[in-house]
């Protein structure tokens, strides 16, 4: 096998890494064994692969454990670093072979530095530690008092979050902006007795019938809509034969949200072939997306302690006041987004805390019914 590989192996996207092999690669016309291009910069794949174990070495421990998240090399290349053009279909190959002189560094698993035993303080920072406490240790956080044991570390936490990364992904949303939601009939409903094509069927659910979801706990009922019909549709799990509102709305004034969909941002700020590499980035960079995948994922109301961790990071942004969070629908190609404003009611007592209603920041245009024909399938 040749001892050298390409730039053209490599995901275009890394620029830290492409300089290097522009810096210590050479220019000739022959073919690439790994890619099959042969415009690329070449490069000698034992000094790739020291600069890419460097790299690796910023972030990462090598342990001699097995456990959940302990990756291999490879894993860490490919999935987590996606190291590799897509095109380039040797991947396995070219990692053994950019290692092989290198002692047994394939052979070994990896962890991210943070995640290390020993380590609690930082430990803690992490999405799947913050997930498990709110599930299983400590609910409700700030009525916690400060400073008592671990109660408050997700509060420092989430405020570092915040500070760090949150607030950089502000966005407003205009006035006018069209927005759709759909909403599953029973079948055993009729219209004009149980349901009509007015608000009060479209609207978020009043908060006796209001269920837990990605981001409100129940009886918190939050405004969930998409940006077209077809993600809203998608977002209802649609079966064949099942009867389907579709409302769509226009907002009418200013609306400032996090916007999670740009997110990954960071993810070029985290970039282990830089010496700017920061530990405590790549951490936030985890849990931002962890927090994507959790909201992705959809709702089965028999397991409702899912969703604690999310409501909660959605609870603490409305406490930041934003109006919403906006994601990316899992299912369908638009986004989604989650306002914190509740149904149309009339309060029972003046000295209750309500949400604000959804009235004050949109207007229903348009009210549909249909019958779905046909199977959705949804993409894997
Ligand atoms: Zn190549």
């Amino acid at each position: 096998m040749e001892d050298f590989c390409c730039s053209n192996c490599f995901n275009p996207k890394r620029d830290r890494f492409h300089a290097f092999i522009r810096e210590f690669g050479f220019a000739s016309d022959e073919t690439c064994p790994y890619c099959k291009s042969n415009s690329g910069t070449k490069i000698d794949t034992d000094k790739l692969g020291i600069f890419i174990k460097m790299g690796i070495d910023r972030a990462y421990d090598d342990t001699k454990e097995e456990g959940e998240n302990h990756l291999s090399l490879f894993d860490i290349l490919n999935d987590r670093v996606i190291l590799f053009e897509w095109e380039n279909h040797r991947e396995h190959d070219l990692t053994k072979k950019l290692f092989e002189n290198i002692g047994d560094v394939d052979k070994k698993t990896y962890r991210l530095k943070l995640e290390s035993e020993g380590d609690d303080e930082e430990q803690y920072r992490i999405w799947r530690n913050f997930e498990h406490d709110c599930k299983y240790y400590n609910r409700f956080f700030d009525l916690t008092p400060r400073g008592e044991g671990k109660a408050n570390r997700r509060t420092d936490m989430l405020r570092k979050l915040y500070e760090t990364c949150l607030k950089n992904l502000k966005e407003e949303i205009e006035p006018g902006t069209e927005l759709y939601r759909a909403r599953v009939i029973d079948s055993k409903f009729k219209r004009g007795r149980d349901y009509d094509l007015d608000e009060a069927s479209i609207g978020p659910a009043d908060k006796t019938n209001s269920q837990s979801g990605r981001m409100n706990p129940e009886g918190i009922s939050y405004f969930y809509v998409a940006e077209d019909e077809a993600t809203a549709l998608k977002e209802g799990r649609l079966r064949a034969n099942e009867r389907v509102l579709i409302g769509r709305f226009k907002t009418i004034k200013e609306l400032t949200v996090i916007d999670w969909t740009k997110a990954n941002i960071y993810e070029k700020a985290v970039d282990i072939f830089s010496p700017k590499y920061n530990p405590e980035m790549a951490v936030y960079q985890d849990f931002l997306r962890r927090f994507a995948i959790e909201v992705g994922k959809p709702n089965e109301t028999e397991k409702t302690i899912e969703y604690v961790a999310t409501q909660l990071v959605a609870e603490y942004v409305r406490g930041y006041g934003f109006d919403g969070i906006k994601y990316d629908s899992a299912v369908g190609n638009g986004f989604d987004v989650v306002f914190f404003y509740g149904p149309e009611i009339t309060p029972e007592s003046g000295d209750y805390n309500v949400l604000p209603k959804y009235t004050e920041i949109a207007q229903l245009t348009d009210v549909r019914e249909f019958k779905i024909k046909i199977e959705y399938f949804l993409e894997p």
